[in-house]
């Protein structure tokens, strides 16, 4: 008797699971394409969530943004030598998670790093190596030990005049993780909110698979090397490969180390899996400047934290818990 009841259970469920779709959007935001997909159950609830989410993101752009002269980013960076300056607590604590982030990378992730955009430009518009002079006034002014923060009055000082701040490489992993979390609170199961590479995943596609991630070959962005799953969980790719400049033979890319003033050399990209995409976005920047061994040698202290270098000759590294079956 009760057989026909379960039937029905089960037609109702799968009808209910089935209605379930992945809808997604392409966009420009804070100056780089973000694809968001959320998973639910009709296009106008898709519609709304994707706009809650652009919303979350325009809304972090405004705080963070270098270029937006009334942001509070801007209003340190005027003030640098100048005074400390009052922020939102969410500013306050990200540069506060930066800071930690310099310490742990002996820093070679710095925020600070920003005064050096003046004299190395990476969208072809250099034409000759900067002098090694201008190379080091540029970097005297860099240096996470001299943006002092206060807790108390929740405030942030950049002890030198000339000093600069920018999130070039932690906010699009930021805003993925901000939007997540906004999106989870809204209800929605599964989705993924992708930042020209920086991307972070919960839940499962609506047919019940993982979301998969492509890592693709640099040299050949069209074939990939294997298909990961990634389930709620970040994977951050560094590594454009047309920001670059090349002098005497040398390949230097738009990540710069901080101690000497001079771009990287030797990686073409690194890809970190952890779980929070604003640590993987820092770490991956950190790991071009580390160079692939220390890169490779600090990932496999980390807990929790993975990683894909790819090196100037195309060579593939990967940390300890990372195999990567069928490349080349
Ligand atoms: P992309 O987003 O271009 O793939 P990243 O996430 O690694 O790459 O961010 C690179 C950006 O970070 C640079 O364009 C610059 O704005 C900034 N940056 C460069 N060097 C450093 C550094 N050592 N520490 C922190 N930020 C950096
Ligand atoms: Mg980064």
């Amino acid at each position: 008797m009760y057989k026909p009841f379960v039937l029905i259970g089960l037609m109702l469920f799968s009808l209910v699971s089935f209605s379930q779709q992945n809808y997604k959007r392409t966009l420009k935001l804070m100056g780089s394409r973000f694809d968001i997909t959320v998973v639910t159950n009709s296009e106008e609830k898709g519609n709304e969530y994707i706009n809650q989410a652009i919303s979350e993101i325009s809304r972090i752009e405004k705080v963070i943004s270098s270029w937006d002269p009334n942001s509070e980013t801007s209003q340190i960076n005027k003030n640098a030598g100048i005074q400390p300056v009052k922020v939102s607590k969410e500013l306050y604590n990200l540069i506060e998670r930066a800071l930690a982030i310099s310490k742990l990378t002996n820093g070679a992730f710095d925020i600070s790093y920003a005064s050096m955009d003046k004299i190395w430009k990476f969208d072809g518009s250099m034409k000759k190596m900067p002098s090694e002079d201008d190379i080091k006034s540029s970097v005297a002014k860099v240096g996470y030990q001299n943006i002092i923060l206060d807790k108390e009055h929740q405030t942030v000082f950049l002890k030198l005049k000339g000093m600069k701040i920018g999130f070039g490489a932690i906010g699009k992993g930021y805003a993925a993780d901000r939007a997540k979390k906004l999106l989870i609170n809204k209800g929605v199961k599964a989705g993924i909110i992708n930042a020209s590479g920086d991307l972070n995943t919960w839940g499962k596609q609506a047919n019940g698979e993982d979301w998969m991630v492509a890592i693709t070959n640099p040299l050949n962005k069209k074939k990939a090397f294997s298909w990961l799953p990634v389930y709620n969980s970040a994977v951050v790719t560094s590594g454009n490969y047309e920001k670059f400049v090349r002098f005497n033979g040398v390949r230097y890319s738009h990540i710069i180390d901080p101690r000497t003033g001079y771009p990287s050399t030797g990686i073409i990209s690194v890809t970190i899996f952890t779980s929070k995409a604003e640590l993987a976005d820092a770490i991956s920047t950190s790991i071009f400047v580390m160079g692939v061994e220390t890169g490779l040698d600090f990932i496999n202290q980390l807990k929790g934290v993975e990683c894909i270098i790819v090196d100037e000759s195309n060579k593939v590294h990967t940390s300890k818990n990372i195999q990567l079956e069928n490349y080349k």
